[in-house]
């Protein structure tokens, strides 16, 4: 059976600037065996050569830029399959502008069809004029739907979800948001993993460390879902979820062996999890938009003056 691997960066490769143990064993089983494998990732600031720059620095020179998919090549995927004519006004960073440029998909700060936000690049300037072309009837688009984004283990930025959050609250109008969980991030990593393989694979696995989106995404994508405990989710936690993943390692150096071989490994399903050690502690707040259950109240209009 030839299974193809998606696999989540922060908390699974690596935490801050450090790779986790047994990461650089793990994909260089991947490659060894010729196993097809993708690194999936919510960040929409880097480019796939940014990602590959950066893997390199962390000790693993082997991957290139098709190794990587993030959320704002999936941006640019959906905008260019469903509406190939649109124009945009873009908060962002470089992965998600070149993305929208290699796209062909032109920049449009009068009337565009969308309102593209994605992680940082963000300005009052930037935000009111995205507000003004949202009143003027431009859809809302974030590339993920991630309120804040680990910096390090005590540290936390705004992420896009917090920006589409900003304009969701002053114009009244609720934001789509690409990357995990949506299915069409998953249905084109899909599609990539069986260019890769010419159309030879049999099954399909997530690998991520955060419920919300590795793991949800994957089981509603039909997909197996691994669920490692390097990152921000704790073994206890993991029963709050209705969905759950189909497996639980502690790390990706658990399946090393399984991918060398070809057989599964017996550290599989460990019952040693739950020692307490690693993980963050839990943050308050949603994490990600989409899991606010009625963010979209009407915004009561202000009396018009004419
Ligand atoms: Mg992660």
């Amino acid at each position: 059976m030839k299974t193809g691997y998606m696999i989540d960066m922060d908390g699974v490769i690596y935490r801050e600037n450090h790779l986790i143990d047994g990461a650089i064993d793990f994909v260089e089983a991947l490659a060894a065996s010729g196993t097809p494998f993708l690194f999936v990732t919510n960040n929409s600031a880097p480019t796939p050569e940014d990602l590959a720059v950066r893997l390199k620095h962390l000790g693993m020179p082997y991957l290139s830029p098709r190794h990587f998919y993030t959320s704002a090549l999936n941006t640019a995927d959906f905008l260019s399959e469903t509406h190939p004519a649109c124009t945009v006004f873009v908060i962002g960073e470089g992965g998600l502008l070149t993305a929208l440029h290699e796209h062909r998909i032109a920049n449009d700060g009068i009337h565009p069809s969308y309102v593209v936000v994605g992680e940082g690049g963000a300005t009052t300037e930037k935000l009111a004029k995205a507000h003004e072309c949202v009143e003027r009837g431009a859809r809302l688009l974030a590339t993920n739907p991630d309120n804040w984004c680990p910096v390090s283990s005590d540290k936390t930025r705004p992420g896009a979800g917090a920006l589409a959050a900003f304009l969701e609250a002053s114009t009244g109008r609720r934001a789509y948001y690409l990357g995990k969980p949506n299915g069409y991030m998953f249905h084109q990593a899909r599609r990539k993993l069986l260019e890769a393989a010419r159309g030879a694979l049999d099954q399909f696995v997530m690998i991520g460390d955060t419920m919300e989106t590795d793991i949800r995404g994957a089981i509603e994508a039909g997909m197996q879902a691994f669920l490692v405990l390097s990152g921000s989710t704790q073994l206890q936690n993991v029963g709050d979820y209705v969905y759950q993943p189909t497996r639980i390692l502690e790390s990706v150096a658990d399946i090393v062996e399984e991918i060398r071989t070809g057989k599964p490994s017996d550290r599989l399903d460990s019952p040693v999890f739950g020692n307490g050690n690693g993980p963050r502690e839990k943050r308050h707040g949603n994490r990600f938009r989409t899991d606010h259950p009625s963010w979209d109240k009407p915004r009561p209009r202000p009396a018009m003056t004419k």
